[in-house]
């Protein structure tokens, strides 16, 4: 899906927006439990259309009251986004920030939309006019807190918005398949990049006419060539201190975004932390084929490898299916098993179970092992159907409510049967009268 992004300065009404905009229609949330559900992006429609929403409102409680963070922030979400809206506090006019990221969005050549926010009353329109100055053509009129001209301003939107984002090309196409290397800083990811890239590597800028900034690279590997998204975010280094957390998250989801597969990288010399898995969440909420690196195996004695194996058992239970490789970048050790792990992976995401199949699986299940009996009642599995791959979503008719832990077992017991190796499974389950 395309994506745009809300920006512009702290208590501009960002936030505001960003909520009428998703209005009723904010993603449903999945039942995955024990994920962390940090989200970045949100997913929106409008007449009809839908795309990625980037919402940086969030972001200003750890940059908050540095105007240069400000203009950092901008960036981080231009380089992300297909389309951007620019949110003006029409009361207060263009301050200096506003205009340090007008140059910013100039630079970039990425379609704008101005939003002229909190013109609530009669004079607003005039307020609003003001901000022509900035060069960004019409003001849009809005009231984000009263939802006064928002559906003229998507409209707008929808209008220079991309239909999809350009990278999506290769896969209409065919194209080599798509990576997205992540991890958390300093886990290894250029240096893993380097060592599988070697000299063979090739950076491929956008299809022309975008000026999207993150490159990705086209690595010869295992006989295949494959694409590494934004690794341009892996390269270019950039120290930040505030609210560094809040771009690395803005970049993951980007290349995610991109990718069809994502290799996380683990620091095995460290404990597995919050953010690790964070990452991963991120990953398997994109719904992404997964591969977990576990790299700097080279740094690995007995006691920390002991430890690490518990850690594994007890932060990672939730993604056990996916596929693992213990890696050094530095030594270059079982480099090689990337490749398969990454096939594997991939082909776990596009599996497809025909109807058939499924359905005497599931009578078997449900003459086994019964719903338990609930007020009386018992629930039944009446039909199901793999609604979609990549990844791979089931529906489930039933006849009453299924418990999460009889539907954690279904879902177990689809992927014994199944594989669905290093994929998310989704299932949703609809009750029939
Ligand atoms: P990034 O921030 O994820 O791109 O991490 P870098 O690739 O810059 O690596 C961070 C540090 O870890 C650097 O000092 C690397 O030399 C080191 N490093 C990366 N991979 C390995 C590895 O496999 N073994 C060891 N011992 N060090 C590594």
């Amino acid at each position: 899906l395309p994506v745009l992004a809300v920006i512009g300065r702290p208590n501009v009404g960002k936030s505001t927006l960003v909520n009428r905009i998703l209005g009723r229609r904010e993603a449903v949330v999945e039942d995955r439990p024990g994920v962390t559900r940090d989200r970045v992006t949100y997913e929106a429609e409008w007449a009809g259309r839908r795309f990625k929403l980037v919402d940086t409102g969030g972001w200003e409680q750890d940059v908050l009251g540095i105007d240069a963070s400000v203009a950092t922030q901008a960036e981080f979400a231009i380089e992300a986004a297909d389309a951007v809206v620019f949110v003006v506090d029409a009361k207060v006019g263009a301050t200096d920030t506003d205009e340090a990221v007008v140059k910013l969005l100039r630079k970039s050549g990425k379609p704008v939309v101005l939003c002229a926010n909190k013109v609530d009353g009669p004079s607003g329109e005039a307020d609003a006019a003001y901000l022509w100055s900035l060069g960004l053509g019409e003001p849009q009129p809005v009231s984000a807190l009263h939802g006064r001209g928002t559906g003229d301003m998507l409209d707008e939107v929808l209008r220079v918005l991309p239909e999809a984002p350009a990278d999506t090309f290769g896969a209409v196409l065919g194209g080599p398949r798509r990576v997205a290397l992540i991890g958390r800083p300093n886990v290894g990811k250029s240096s893993l990049l380097n060592k599988v890239a070697g000299e063979d590597r090739v950076v491929v800028h956008d299809v022309a006419g975008t000026t999207r900034d993150p490159v990705d690279e086209l690595i010869e590997l295992g006989g295949r060539t494959w694409k590494f998204v934004d690794t341009a975010g892996i390269r270019r280094r950039v120290h930040l201190q505030e609210g560094a957390d809040y771009y690395a998250s803005l970049r993951t989801a980007a290349a995610l975004e991109k990718a069809e597969v994502a290799v996380v990288l683990v620091d095995v010399s460290e404990s597995i932390s919050v953010q690790d898995l964070r990452i991963i969440s991120m990953a398997v909420d994109a719904g992404r084929a997964l591969v977990l690196a576990y790299n700097k195996w080279d740094t690995l004695d007995e006691e920390r490898r002991f430890y690490l194996e518990r850690e594994i058992e007890r932060d990672l239970v939730q993604v056990q299916w996916a596929p693992r490789v213990n890696v050094s970048a530095r030594t270059g050790r079982h480099m090689e098993k990337l490749v398969p792990a990454i096939e594997t992976a991939l082909a776990g995401w596009e599996t497809r179970v025909p109807t058939g199949r499924l359905n005497s699986f599931l009578g078997e299940i449900v003459a086994a092992h019964p719903h338990p009996v609930r007020g009386g009642k018992q629930p039944r599995i009446l039909f199901g159907t793999q609604a979609g791959t990549k990844p791979p979503r089931f529906v489930l008719f039933a006849s009453g409510f299924l418990e999460a832990g009889y539907r954690r077992f279904v879902e177990r017991r689809l992927r014994e049967q199944f594989g669905f190796e290093g994929t998310p499974v989704h299932l949703s389950v609809r009750v029939r009268e």
